[in-house]
Parts: C-alpha cells; structure tokens; sequence
C-alpha cells in the first residue's frame, strides 16, 4: 500500500505481527523463533544479515554441555554473577546458564557446524572467568566453538532457519525512529531503504530491536563500523531510558593500532602477555586464573603495566601476547582467523612472534532495561519493572541484564541465542495472530518524517565526520579503563558540549540513494545519546565495580551502589535515577535452584 500523507515522501506501508530490526545472532534468533511460532515477521536490517557483527565473533559461545570435563549450570550461573561483579539481575542470570545447553543443542540441531571432540561431541575450550566448583576448582571448558569462526557459523545457520520459516528480510533499510502511540504502546517504525531511497512505515503489534552495540562511540573499538547503538537512540528519543551505560567493556586484546581483536580463546589455548621485562605479569596480579582472569581484570593490569613504565615497543605503550610457544597444528586447527589477523593487522606470523596488543572497548554491558523475555522495561518508582507495551530487546542493544558491570568472554553469543529464543516464547503468548495489525499515528510517522528531512537538509558548520571524531577522541580519553573524579567531571562536560553541537550539523549530501553521508549522520545521533549515558552514569557512580573501575573509589560499595543506573537522555541533558538489582532466583533452592549462599557478594578475586 502507498500514499502520500506526508508532503515530502512517498510512503510505503507495511503491517506484521513482529518487526525486528536487526539481523545479528539475536535479531536471526528472534526472527527464526517467532516465524516458528507462526507469527508474521519481518526482519529489517541496514547490512546484508550474515555482515552484521556477530559474523566476527571468534571465541565461542558458553554453555556448561560438560563435554570435557564436569560442568554444571549451577557452575555457569555462578561464574556469571561473579563476573558481573554482583550487579546483574538474579532471576535472568539463572535463566541464561540453564537454558544455554538447551540452545546450544538448538543451535546443532538447525546445522551449526560446530568442531568436535574425538568422540563427535561439541568441542568447549577455556574462557576466563569460566570456573569449576563455584570458583574454587581448575577452568572449565564452557566455551563450544566452531574453530575461531563460531559467530560466523552461528550466524549463517541462522539466516538459513529464518528464510526456510518465511520470514521475511527488509535488507539494507535503515531504521530511524520508534512509532509510539498515545498509550504509551509501540506500534511499529520508520525505515529508509537505501538502495532507492524510498520511505517505509511498518505497523506491528511487537517491535523488537535487536540493533547491536555502540562500540563506535569510542575511537579505537573492535566492533564493526555498524556498531552505533541505533537501537538506544531510538529509545532515547521516545522518552524511554537506557541502563547501566557505563559499564563498557575493554577487551584485553585488539591488536595495537588497528583495534582489530585476537579472541581470548587464544589464551585459553594456552597464550599469556608479557611486559617490556618479559614477565608474565598476570601471575603477580591473579594467582590463580592468571592469563584467564575476567576481561576487566586483565585489562587493568595490562593498563597498570603500561602506565608504570613496563609497556612494550618504542613508546611503551602496548604488551605483547605469545602464541608462539604453542604447536603450530594447534594454531592451524583452532585459532586459523587470529593468524591471519595477526599477519594483517600487525605483520606478525604467531608462530615465531609475540602480537603487539592493548585494551580496546569491545562490548557494552548497558542498554536497554529488559526483563528475561526481553520485555522493555520503563521503570517508575512505584513499579520498576514497568514494560512498554510492544516493545522487546534482546542482544547486545538489551540490557536483562546478565552481564552486569562485566561480561565474561563467550557469554554474550550465549545471551543473543537464550534470550532472542525467550523474545519469540513471549511474543507467542502475548501477541494475537488473528488480531488486526494497529495502525500506528499518523502525528508519529511524520515526527519520525521531520526529524529525518531536518537532518536530510541539515545546513550547520559541523561536519558529521569532525563531530563524530570529537565524540570518539573524548569518549576514548575520559572514559576509558582508567577513571577518576576529575577526568570523568571533565568528560561530562565536554560531551555535553560536543552534543550539542549536533545542532550545527551540516550534511553536505541531500540525495536519498546510498546517501552514507546522511546514514552517518543519523547514526552520529544514534551514538551521541548513547556515549552521553555512559559517561554521565559513570561520572555519578562513586565505587569501582566491573569494568568501571575508579581510581578515587577503588572499592565496590554494595551498601549504596549494588543498583541499575536508568539514564533518560533528551539533546545534551542526561538524567539519572536507579532501580534495584533483582535478588530473587526464579526457582527456590528446595526446589532444585541455586544455593543463595553460594553467589552472595563477596571480594572478586581470579
Ligand atoms: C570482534 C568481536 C568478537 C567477538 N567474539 C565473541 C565471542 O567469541 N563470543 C561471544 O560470546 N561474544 C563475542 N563478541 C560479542 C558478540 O559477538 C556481540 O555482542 C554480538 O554478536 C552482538 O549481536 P547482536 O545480535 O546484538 O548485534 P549485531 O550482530 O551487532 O547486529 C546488529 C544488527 O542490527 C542491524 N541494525 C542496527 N541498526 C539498525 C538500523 N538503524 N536499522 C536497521 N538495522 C539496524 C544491523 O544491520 C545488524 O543486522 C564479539 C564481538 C566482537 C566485536
């Protein structure tokens, strides 16, 4: 159907039972499930579906299978909520380690071609801060992989599923804005399709945002270019709050200068990173995981090396990780992709050579408020679990929040599989398939309109380009791994200043067909609202937890600080409020669920 309401554009509309933007592990998941369900479903994504990011995923995906050695989902649970730093929710912490085996075999059975152990089993190596006996015991083998290639195969697998269901792709559509309606309900969105620039409204009774993370908020960031949290711009911009925005997670290993990652399953297979004394410092610092400590952990030692004056090369900026000792069939066989990064990125053949390698931002913990099926969550006093109609969450754009202040390695492609698979169990009880499709307002198609010609025809003296290079450099400078109160005062007020600046945009572009200097900028006020949250919420945040470590407050405060920061974001203005973690398990110990004594607060230590 096509009609001209609004003046400027053309518009075709569209009507589903579930619209999910993103084509990532967790929007494929969400999509395959729901289309499995019967429901109608659409999925919209701006790349190609198998090019979104989770096709770079390398390590591996958790789940305790005990196919090397005995595991238990109590064991993964426990792993988690320590990782976490004992601000993830209980309940969705519990549901992610015991539904994990369940969507692995799922993920086996659709076609993952996983690499197996002698005996045809699903092959697990070490991750860090993945444990035996509720952390007393040696590192388990959680981690399933297919080679160093798991999201890649993970991912295609997917696509197959959601296509043999008939869901349908809307590919290369950019999704704009949210359509919400005067309850309050989310009843669809604006997509711009970029190949011939034509405008698309799509009318749903669910609208799940699987957008991914906003890696690219900072300068230097191992995710995809793509990665510019559109998901949480949209959010922000309906009236809805973010969570836990400065939890951002550095992983320990991008390759210096370009940022690209080395998957720690290199350390599980036996890598460790030396100083310019050749020490393998590690050891000093966490006795008793070393190279295996969680990421947050490894990253701030490999910091703290660098600043006392023990870093690698001719500045002494980076460290150095070593591969070379291991067999070089075990280098061919399980980690084949990081040697040809190595030899890419960084002109290293790991056979005979140390990588050079630095903490490089590679994850957000934070996003949008969700409970376990991925219900978005608009917390009030009165009741901070509130959900908004309509709306879903799931991925990295989500926040149940599983990880907390800190995810561990393999954890995150575990999380898009159970909760994008828990996303379709909830939408097939709480979404009618011969209910009509409601029509979304006709005043918020045009805002979401008006917004995107204001910007199509913005004619400030800020490029996107320089603004976004701001953005990053301040982002990258004032709230990195290492944080105080003045860096973090300082941070905050720059950023406000720099978003405001989003005012003074110029877009020198004005076509519709592959514009990418307007999709750039779209995507800059994506990013903005989302870097805003993280460095306000963490100038705010007087404790070290996780990945938000505070030179000022080295200690975790449990007393004051074990709550969920929820940011609104409106233009440069940030407002902050908590809302408390979730402490209850869903099944009771007597009943077959986790001993509570087992994941009380205690000190983290690897
Ligand atoms: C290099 C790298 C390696 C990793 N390795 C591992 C690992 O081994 N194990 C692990 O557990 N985790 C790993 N992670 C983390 C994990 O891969 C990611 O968190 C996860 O893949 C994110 O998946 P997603 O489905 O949330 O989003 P993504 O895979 O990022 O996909 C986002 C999707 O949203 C779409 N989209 C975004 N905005 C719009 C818009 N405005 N309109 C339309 N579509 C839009 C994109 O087109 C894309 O399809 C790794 C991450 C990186 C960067």
């Amino acid at each position: 159907m096509t009609d001209t309401a609004s003046p400027a554009y053309e518009l075709t509309h569209h009507s589903y039972d579930v619209v999910v933007v993103g084509a990532g592990g967790s929007g494929l998941r969400a999509t395959l499930g729901m289309a499995e369900q019967g429901l109608k479903t659409a999925c919209i994504s701006k790349v190609f579906p198998t090019r979104s990011h989770t096709v770079a995923a390398q390590g591996g995906i958790a789940a305790s299978l005990g196919n090397m050695g005995p595991d238990s989902w109590q064991w993964h649970m426990y792993d988690t909520v320590k990782g976490s730093d004992w601000l993830g929710d209980t309940d969705a912490m519990e549901y992610l380690a015991r539904e994990a085996p369940k969507a692995v075999y799922e993920l086996e059975h659709y076609g993952v071609p996983f690499s197996r152990t002698e005996d045809g089993k699903i092959y697990q190596r070490p991750f860090g801060g993945h444990t035996t006996e509720y952390g007393e015991g040696p590192p388990v083998q959680r981690t399933c992989a297919a080679a160093d290639r798991t999201g890649h195969a993970i991912l295609h697998t997917l696509y197959g599923q959601s296509l043999k269901n008939d869901a349908e792709f809307f590919i290369e559509y950019f999704a704009t804005d949210l359509l919400m309606n005067e309850a309050g309900e989310c009843v669809g969105v604006v997509a711009w399709k970029l190949d011939d620039g034509t405008m698309h409204v799509f009318h749903a009774k669910m609208t799940v945002l699987a957008t991914g993370g906003y890696g690219r908020a900072y300068f230097s960031a191992t995710s995809a270019h793509t990665c510019t949290g559109d998901g949480g711009g949209m959010v922000a911009r309906a009236g809805l709050p973010l969570q836990d925005m400065e939890f951002v997670q550095f992983h320990p290993t991008g390759i210096y200068g370009s940022g690209c990652l080395i998957t720690e399953g290199a350390r599980g297979e036996g890598g460790y990173l030396t100083n310019s004394e050749g020490e393998r410092f590690m050891e000093r610092y966490a006795p008793t995981y070393k190279d295996l400590a969680s990421r947050d952990v490894v990253s701030r030692c490999m910091t703290m090396e660098i600043r006392e004056g023990r870093g690698v090369g001719p500045d002494g900026d980076h460290i150095h990780l070593h591969l070379n000792h291991l067999p070089p069939e075990t280098l061919a066989e399980r980690l084949p992709g990081i040697s040809e990064s190595a030899r890419i990125f960084a002109g290293v053949d790991l056979t005979k050579e140390p990588i050079p390698v630095l903490p490089t931002v590679h994850y957000n913990m934070g996003g949008i408020p969700t409970n376990y099926w991925g219900e978005v969550l608009n917390p009030t006093k009165k009741d901070p679990d509130a959900i908004v109609p309509g709306l879903m969450a799931v991925g990295e754009a989500g926040c149940a929040s599983v990880h907390g202040a800190n995810r561990l390695g393999s954890n995150s492609l575990i999380d898009l599989v159970v909760f994008g698979r828990a996303a379709a169990i909830k939408a097939a009880e709480v979404v009618d398939a011969n209910a009509a499709v409601p029509t979304a307002p006709q005043a918020a198609i045009d805002k979401a309109l008006d917004r995107f010609d204001a910007i199509r025809y913005a004619d400030g003296g800020t490029p996107t380009a320089e603004l976004r290079l701001e953005m990053q450099k301040t982002m990258q400078q004032d709230a990195a791994v290492f944080r105080t109160d003045k860096t973090l005062a300082e941070g905050l007020e720059k950023m406000k200043e720099v978003a405001g600046k989003l005012d003074d945009i110029k877009v020198t572009d004005r076509s519709l067909i592959w514009n990418s200097d307007l999709m750039e900028t779209l995507e800059l006020t994506n990013l903005m609202p989302n870097a805003l949250a993280t460095i306000a919420g963490a100038e705010a945040r007087k404790e070290s937890r996780g990945a938000h470590a505070h030179e000022d407050y080295p200690d975790r405060d449990d007393e004051k600080w074990r709550v969920h920061t929820i940011a609104h974001v409106d233009g440069a203005k940030v407002d902050l409020e908590y809302r408390p973690v979730h402490l209850d398990p869903l099944v009771k110990h007597e009943d077959g669920g986790i001993d509570l004594d087992k994941i009380k607060p205690k000190a983290r230590v690897y």
